[in-house]
């Protein structure tokens, strides 16, 4: 049986996350500087280190089945792929920025304007669904930089937390696209490999629901059972065991990080005691 191919970054913004998701999904390889491939010792998987900019193309062409990488740079390049899953990191936007003494009402205000970006297509495909014809000049890096020399009257740009912005005397005024990792595969994956990616996507998902979720203890005196137990939601209903103590029960739970401050609040107004708190490593349901 042939192996699964993934393509990730070999360094930068997404190279770290990428390796952890792969690493926490219990897959063991040997990631050292300056290797183009890495196979796995645990698992039928062969990781290739490329440019980021590179990966929707070597997806595409099936030198890899599946990849890590932007949503950014899989409209960008605007290739035959299938985007599979959200991955949760490496988010950003691709915004629109200006300096920061010149004034904005609307898009309009870009008309005949030179705006520098890395992103001609997204960019492009947005002015005109906005209706705005600009001069679009196409650089392939530093574009924070563009206005200041004189190259450009705006950029287009990925910004997380605007800093590059601030420091370059720029203001963001428009967001074209919000973007985070993917995972995209090739739009023909053999029935083989389509078994791997769906046993690697079933441990990611384990993993990242189980981040999102806290395992949750507590005592609760009986009287109390029935209000508590309405409160949590768990997995099925919670588990409640006796305590050595008479009339005092230990209740187990499991909670989504969304709900998780609300719940404990009602939990104590409604008797809870003692409440514990844990992280789960990963939850298969
Ligand atoms: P490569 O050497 O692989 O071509 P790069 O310099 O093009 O790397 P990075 O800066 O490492 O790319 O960014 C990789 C991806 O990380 C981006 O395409 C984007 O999806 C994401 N990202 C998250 N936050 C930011 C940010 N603040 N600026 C740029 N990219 C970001
Ligand atoms: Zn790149």
């Amino acid at each position: 049986m042939r192996n699964l191919k993934i393509a990730i970054q070999k360094s930068g913004r997404l190279y770290e996350d990428s390796i952890k998701i792969l690493k926490e999904a219990g897959i063991e390889f040997n990631n050292g500087i300056n290797k183009l491939k890495a196979e796995a010792y645990n698992f039928p998987l062969e990781v290739f280190f490329l440019r980021d900019d590179d990966i929707p193309q070597y997806v595409e062409d099936g030198v890899a089945d599946i990849g890590i990488v932007g949503e950014n740079v899989v409209l960008e390049k605007n290739k035959e792929l299938n985007i599979i899953e959200k991955l949760g990191f490496g988010k950003c936007r691709l915004s629109i920025a200006i300096p920061k003494e010149k004034k904005f009402t609307s898009l309009q205000d870009l008309q005949g304007q030179r705006i520098a970006t890395s992103y001609a297509g997204i960019l492009n495909t947005f002015l005109q669904k906005n209706n705005v014809t600009a001069d679009i000049h196409e650089i392939s890096g530093s574009v924070e930089i563009a206005p200041g020399i004189g190259l450009a009257d705006a950029i287009c740009d990925l910004v997380s937390s605007g800093s590059t912005l601030f420091t370059n005397g720029l203001k963001e005024v428009e967001v074209v696209l919000k973007s985070e990792a993917v995972l995209v595969s090739n739009k023909n994956i053999a029935f083989e490999q389509q078994k791997i990616i769906e046993k690697l996507l079933f441990r990611i998902n384990a993993v990242r629901k189980a981040k999102n979720n806290k395992y949750i203890l507590l005592n609760a005196p009986n009287e109390k059972l029935e209000a508590i137990i309405s409160i949590l939601p768990g997995m099925k209903s919670p588990t409640v065991l006796p305590l050595a103590e008479k009339g005092w029960s230990s209740v187990h739970s499991v909670l989504n990080e969304n709900e998780f401050w609300d719940i404990i609040e009602k939990l104590k107004e409604n008797g809870a005691q003692g409440i514990l708190v844990v992280p789960i490593e990963k939850m298969v349901l």
